[in-house]
């Protein structure tokens, strides 16, 4: 089958075009799914440069959010079918054990991401447990379907499931413009929050003020902090901190007392100064986000069908072009998801 296969760790030079890899092979509970369109993650490029504790072994094929169609089902597969259209949820998981069983599938011991240490959708074909499977909204291309799985799921978690957002409360989104930003502004909005994004250009501004942020910094030219005490004095209720060292302490100040951080992602690197007593006597909640229950995506993906969530892909490469889509989204020129069509 075509893929782009990872052979070594570090620069986009290391993913290669083949047409001649092996297509995965189905157990009995497993699907087949010929891949149409994978979103690209930050993960990709930090399972690319070797950069986290957990390496997949090479060769490798990246891409955790895939969009496609059924080839083919294992015998004991009875709910899909081939030829139906689906997405993937991108959270494997035993699918037996307590935390499974209880919609806690991404505390499950044996969790990993597709594209992570198993082999994911940079390619013709790739295999998934059925349970990973849901309908394809019908509304959406395939482009738009691969962009939404990771990025929103972990969104849901972080402000729905962890943060608890309510109407009233004031939401601070850092990166306003990269996958999770839009997924965070939208989230926001559907539960009547209002939303402070950051942005680093007026350009991407005018972009998340259209999906519906009230207020809009640039984070390079405004102190963040002060702009959001000048717009509230106490602080804001909910912060969704995805960018890590460079501003996760400002995070904590701008949170008035019993605030909630959410956060996940570390494009700035993961060590961070806190001050424990600050922290305690303003009971601030600092909540841990990694992905999300699986269940949580087959609502998302109801809100996506009825229109009211948006798919926001910024550009769709050519799976032979995947390390320029690489290059593409590290220098973070986008707004919303880049997308390889397989
Ligand atoms: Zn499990």
């Amino acid at each position: 089958m075509r893929a782009v296969i990872l052979e070594g760790f570090g620069g986009v030079e290391n993913l290669r075009y083949v047409e001649d890899f092996p297509e995965p092979t189905i157990k009995d509970d497993e699907v087949l799914v010929r891949v149409k369109a994978v979103a690209l993650n930050h993960l990709d490029i930090w399972v690319r440069l070797g950069a986290l504790a957990v390496k997949p072994e090479l060769p490798h094929i990246l891409g955790a959010d895939v969009s496609g169609v059924v080839e083919r089902v294992g015998s004991l597969v009875k709910n899909i079918k081939e030829g139906d259209e689906v997405i993937v949820a991108p959270g494997l998981s035993c699918g037996v054990c307590y935390e499974c069983q209880s919609g806690h599938d991404n505390h499950c011991k044996d969790y990993d991401i597709l594209g992570l240490k198993t082999r994911g959708g940079y390619a013709e074909y790739v295999k998934v447990p059925a349970r990973n499977v849901l309908p394809k909204p019908k509304n959406l291309s395939f482009e738009e379907a691969s962009s939404f799985p990771l990025t929103f799921l972990t969104v849901w978690n972080a402000l729905v499931n962890k943060a608890q957002i309510k109407p009233y409360h004031r939401v601070l989104i850092w990166g306003g413009s990269s996958g999770v930003g839009v997924a965070g502004i939208q989230v926001a909005k559907l539960f009547g929050a209002f939303v402070i994004a950051t942005a680093g250009s007026e350009e991407k501004a005018k972009k998340c003020r259209e999906l519906g942020a009230d207020v809009v910094i640039n984070h390079y030219e405004e102190d963040v902090v002060m702009r959001v005490r000048e717009l509230f004095k106490e602080g804001v209720d909910i912060v969704m901190d995805h960018v890590g060292s460079a501003t996760f302490w400002k995070s904590v100040e701008c949170l008035k007392k019993g605030g909630r951080l959410v956060f996940f992602g570390t494009t700035t690197g993961s060590q961070a100064n806190i001050d424990i007593r600050y922290v305690f006597v303003r009971e601030i909640q600092l909540l841990g986000v990694y992905m999300g229950p699986r269940a949580d995506l087959f609502k998302i993906s109801q809100l996506f069908e009825r229109g009211l969530l948006k798919p926001v892909v910024d550009k769709v490469f050519p799976l032979e072009e995947a390390g320029k889509a690489h290059e593409y989204l590290e220098t973070s020129r986008h707004f919303g998801k880049v997308v390889l069509r397989v």
